[in-house]
């Protein structure tokens, strides 16, 4: 299919662009390299996505001794590039759906056309930005607990945040830890009083143990030891770091050290979907792709024809690596369908036209 005049600045025409080279982007890669549509995907700020990020992969199926995120990446990399998949550097910041193909926009400026496309840019856990979190992100810190509380067996850990994932971190991670340590800078908990409830049974039963109005401000260790402890810093009435800015208010704020060999952020993910804010793209109120779901084909489509999403950048629930992988296969099956589609539609079309100029 040839582009209109939204393709008069562009650089380059593509059959499917993907947005992002997580498991849910290379996934929909090796697919739509297999179904010869060609894809070209773009890394994003974040080459590999989270996996990047953490050492070890343990529940990924097919590798029984594990293996470390940027191996199973850049495999899958591999896998795609064998099928003739393009992986470019390349950041996303706009898309114009207002007719086909698609304008895509680049941060440095460059504009592909595209026939279809593949929001596949994930979910980006948020961070406190504390010293220390840079270096040991991955060596005892997690934004993670369901892929790395295993690795800490007998350790006492800690939950940082106080909505319903910290409660459900905090519970799973019960299993391993020695004690599991929630800390949470207000007196009241965000979280549904579902997960309150299961998580007071815990504390009952002394394997959870909270501290309220306190927030970690450093984190030390090594890369080589892992986290050895954190410094925590607590107001009775909350919010201690910013009470630790106001002269009337920083002497009653406590500072103390405390011994933890894991620490598990839990206090959000923001989902990666600015570039498509100008789309009829359907996002929920954090701005996660609202997908067609449910059974059958096209499940992965969104409100726009022609316009997927997969990974993490839909599914706040589950995000793994694998559902993401299962969505990004999804996601270039019926990307394969629409495209198909599209060209049959344009073949029909032809001859009609060619007739009717007689
Ligand atoms: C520390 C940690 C450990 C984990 N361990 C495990 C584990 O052991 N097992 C497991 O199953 N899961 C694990 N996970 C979860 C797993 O990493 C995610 O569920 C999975 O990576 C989601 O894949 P994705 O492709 O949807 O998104 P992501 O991995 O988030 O990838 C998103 C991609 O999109 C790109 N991008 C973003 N914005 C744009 C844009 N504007 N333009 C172009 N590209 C863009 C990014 O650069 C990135 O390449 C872990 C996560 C973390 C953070």
């Amino acid at each position: 299919m040839t582009g209109t005049s939204q393709d008069a600045d562009a650089v380059e025409h593509r059959r499917l662009i993907v947005a992002g080279s997580g498991i849910a982007g290379l996934t929909a890669a090796i697919y739509a390299a297999r179904s010869n549509n060609e894809p070209l995907v773009f890394e994003g700020d974040e080459p590999g996505g989270q996996l990047t990020l953490t050492t070890e992969v343990d529940n990924y199926p097919g590798f029984p001794e594990g293996i470390s995120g940027p191996e199973l990446v850049t495999n899958m990399k591999e896998q795609a590039k064998r099928f003739g998949a393009e992986i470019r550097h390349g950041i996303l910041v706009d898309v114009d759906d207002s007719d086909r193909p698609f304008r895509v926009e680049l941060k440095n400026g460059d504009v592909y056309t595209a026939d279809a496309l593949i929001a596949a840019s994930g979910a980006s856990a948020r961070t406190l930005g504390v010293p220390g979190e840079d270096e040991l992100m991955g060596y005892g810190l997690s934004t993670c607990a369901t892929c790395d509380g295993a690795f800490f067996r007998d350790e006492e850990m800690l939950v940082v945040g106080g909505g319903d994932a910290a409660m459900e971190e905090a519970s799973f991670l019960t299993k391993f830890a020695s004690t599991v340590h929630i800390v949470h800078r207000r007196e009241e908990f965000r979280a549904e009083d579902y997960w309150i409830d299961r998580t007071m049974e815990k504390v009952e039963n002394g394997e959870i143990e909270i501290m309220r109005n306190t927030e970690m401000t450093e984190l030390h260790g090594t890369p080589e030891q892992g986290v050895d402890h954190v410094t925590l810093v607590r107001h009775p009435e909350g919010h201690p770091t910013e009470k630790l800015s106001d002269p009337a208010s920083a002497d009653e704020v406590e500072e103390f050290d405390f011994d933890v060999g894991a620490v598990f952020y839990a206090i959000g993910h923001t989902p990666n979907t600015e570039y498509l804010k100008g789309t009829g793209v359907e996002m929920d109120d954090e701005g996660y792709i609202r997908t067609k779901g449910g059974s059958g084909g096209g499940q992965t489509a969104t409100d726009v024809d022609g316009l997927f999403g997969a990974g993490d950048v839909v599914d706040y629930h589950y995000q793994q690596a694998i559902t993401a992988g299962g969505m990004g296969s999804k996601a270039a099956i019926d990307a394969d369908d629409y495209l198909e589609e599209i060209e049959r539609v344009a073949a029909t079309a032809e001859p009609a036209a060619a007739e009717s100029d007689d």
